[in-house]
């Protein structure tokens, strides 16, 4: 399949000066999307705010467009994926984002996948799902929050306690997307991760985009609670600030923290998430009107992005050959090979 993306000189120098060297040949990247735009059953999709984002230049996402995009930006790389649907917002088509996702998975032996889960679904529907797909587990997300309230919504609002119990008797992975406006900084959502992984020990919980801590200060002020944590991993999907990568591998070193795309499309657009006093936010080529005749004002992708921050990390805390390896591939897949074999 023909990746649509084209490289300028910007990303071709970017690739050559900075990340070739750096790029791993293996990888495993834990937070991909696979879907096809047709699961939004929104009835105003076509003018909907998904339309840009996804409906325009990444309509259908099977593993080979996935595969492309990745030929192109790290050529050579092998990828295997974790991969699990686009979570368009109720209404979504579920059951067939689930299926699309297991079977995309399905073409490479390493990669995996997990299920969108939500608080409607019951227990029995989520463990047919489960086992009809194979998934290794759950993709809950803040949007399908039971209190119908996205932004400060509590863990167990999206991902009702009787799910976690399910993954816990399979042991399976729960990638969540912390809510609310502090993020991990949040009080409430560290005592619930403290309460719910002592009461689930055997969830493995992945924290994506560094427990969603876009800049220093959110992980920094986690730490002494994640530290103690023993069931969580984190990616570092989207997240393009290298302080924050830097603050996330200081606060739990480096055996949790894994390579994530956040593919298809974030990684793939150009862009950047820029981090200001207590914020976050994504800048792109088309959100703003800075002057920017000063320099080269053209953007890279957001995943060359994310991978300079993660080299200015390895750089500044001087993580071996070895450890480079285990970001980008082997924790990943010693995680999921401990949840496919039921340790
Ligand atoms: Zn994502």
């Amino acid at each position: 399949m023909k990746c649509p993306l084209v490289l300028n000189e910007v990303d071709e120098r970017i690739w050559r000066d900075e990340l070739e060297e750096y790029v791993p040949q293996r990888i495993y990247d834990v937070h991909s999307h696979l879907y096809r735009f047709a699961f939004n059953l929104d009835p105003n999709r076509d003018t909907g705010p998904y339309k840009k984002f996804v409906g325009e230049h990444w309509v259908d996402v099977p593993a080979e467009l996935a595969d492309a995009c990745d030929a192109l930006l790290m050529p050579g790389r092998k990828v295997s994926r974790l991969a699990f649907p686009f979570p368009f917002p109720y209404p979504c088509e579920f059951a067939a984002s689930n299926e699309w996702v297991a079977r995309e998975t399905a073409k490479d032996a390493a990669s995996a996948s997990l299920m969108l889960a939500h608080p409607k679904m019951s227990d029995e529907e989520a463990e047919a799902e489960l086992d009809r797909g194979g998934h290794l587990g759950f993709k809950p997300y803040r949007f399908y929050s039971a209190t119908g309230d996205a932004v400060n919504c509590r863990i167990t609002d999206f991902l009702p306690e009787r799910l976690i119990a399910l993954a816990d008797r399979r042991g399976l992975i729960v990638m969540m997307h912390i809510s609310k406006r502090d993020a991990i900084a949040d009080e409430e959502n560290l005592r619930d991760l403290e309460a719910l992984s002592a009461k689930y020990p055997r969830v493995k919980w992945i924290l994506a985009h560094c427990a969603r801590s876009y800049s220093h200060w959110a992980i920094e002020r986690a730490a002494p609670v994640l530290r103690k944590l023993p069931n969580l991993w984190y990616d570092v999907s989207s997240v393009c600030e290298s302080d924050a990568i830097d603050a996330l591998l200081q606060a739990v070193g480096d055996e949790r923290v894994m390579y994530g795309s956040d593919d298809v499309p974030v990684g793939v657009l150009r862009g950047k998430y820029v981090a200001f006093g207590f914020a976050w936010a994504y800048l792109s080529e088309t959100n703003q009107s800075l002057s920017l005749v000063h320099c080269d004002g053209r953007m890279t992708f957001t995943r060359y992005e994310q991978l300079r921050a993660m080299r200015r990390a390895s750089l500044r805390l001087g993580q071996t050959k070895q450890q480079i390896e285990a970001l980008f591939h082997d924790t990943a897949a010693g995680l999921i090979e401990s949840v496919r074999s039921g340790r």
